[in-house]
């Protein structure tokens, strides 16, 4: 690990201050940060620890819960108004990582973690991600994790977390603070594609801070977060899904769905919503919603394998969520 300064903020005012110049990296649960840092895919000339800025409350704001950015990945999923009424969040959450880096993860810091692209994380291997311009070692190499949707000739990473897949079909909100003042983004656009900038994992600007996550009204229906991996635990997901299904007599009246697992970004697609609203589920209306999520997916050797699991994990989602006996 190469030096570094480091600094304490006193609040949210001097922690925005002193993380704007060039080379300052924020630091809050740090289980990301430092392992990049020991590998020296990041080398910030300056830490900048924003514990002491507050922004841990979990709260009722009048419709739905606030959550603050530097509340624990533990304290959101154990809290009893997100198990009531959130349950997809808490699930979600508690089928990331492991219990105790969860307990240190915060949920702004979970947001931001990057990919776990294997040359992404050696400095040793080309990464269009970690270096503008030299290359992407997964286009001919080792993909197994990589993206099947949105990608594009720069990049075919993944974004690896389960907590925004959650929140995207909750149709969250995140709150942003910096040098321009606040401003809000919904959790669906705050993630991005690669396109011809890899290296942008998220529309924050230079010295913004996510400062808290906002959750609508909670509304009626099933929430499931069904999570495929390699293992039964402390694995990233192949293919993960977070649905909000409710029926209405004996047709689907609302389909919120989300993947993990498949792109650079949680993946939202309104057209599933469309397809599955206002029909009797089944078999043949599930293969219906799973076209429209796959139309342009793209394998890469390696990682074909995941359309068919995503369009399986979809009907099992969706049948589980409809009472439908596959
Ligand atoms: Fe880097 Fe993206 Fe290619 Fe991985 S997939 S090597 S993160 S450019």
């Amino acid at each position: 690990m190469r030096p570094f300064a480091f600094q304490r903020a006193e609040g949210l005012d001097h922690a925005l201050q002193i993380a704007q110049p060039d080379g300052a990296t924020a630091i809050a649960g740090g289980t990301n940060l430092l392992d990049l840092m020991k590998l020296q895919v990041e080398t910030p000339e300056t830490l900048v620890d924003i514990n002491p800025a507050g922004m841990a409350a979990i709260e009722d704001d009048g419709e739905g819960v606030r959550l603050g950015a530097l509340a624990t990945n533990t304290a959101t999923a154990v809290n009893p108004r997100i198990k009531r009424d959130y349950p997809v969040l808490s699930r979600a959450i508690l089928a990331g990582a492991t219990q105790q880096l969860r307990n240190k993860a915060t949920n702004g810091g979970n947001l931001c973690q990057r990919t776990r692209c294997y040359y992404f994380t050696n400095i040793d291997q080309p990464c269009n991600k970690r270096e503008p311009g030299s290359g992407c070692g997964a286009l001919k190499g080792i993909a197994r994790l990589h993206a099947v949707l949105g990608t594009s000739d720069q990049c075919i990473a993944t974004y690896p977390g389960d907590m925004a897949v959650a929140l995207s079909a909750l149709d969250a909100t995140v709150h942003i603070a910096g040098p321009a003042g606040e401003r809000t983004v919904p959790v669906r656009d705050f993630h991005r594609l690669p396109g011809d900038t890899p290296w942008r994992d998220n529309v924050l600007e230079a010295g913004e801070l996510i400062t808290a996550i906002t959750l609508p009204r909670p509304v009626k229906g099933k929430q499931i977060y069904r999570k495929v991996r390699e293992r039964s635990s402390y694995a990233f997901a192949l293919v993960s899904v977070a649905a909000i299904v409710a029926m209405d007599g004996d047709r689907i009246a609302r389909a919120d769905l989300a993947f993990g697992g498949l792109a650079h970004k949680p993946w939202y697609d309104p057209r599933i919503a469309e397809v599955l609203m206002g029909q009797v589920p089944d078999a043949a209306l599930f293969d219906a919603a799973a076209d429209v999520l796959l139309a342009d997916a793209r394998g890469f050797g390696e990682n074909d394998f995941k359309i068919p699991l995503a369009r399986r994990t979809l009907a099992a989602v969706l049948a589980e969520a409809t009472g439908v006996d596959l």
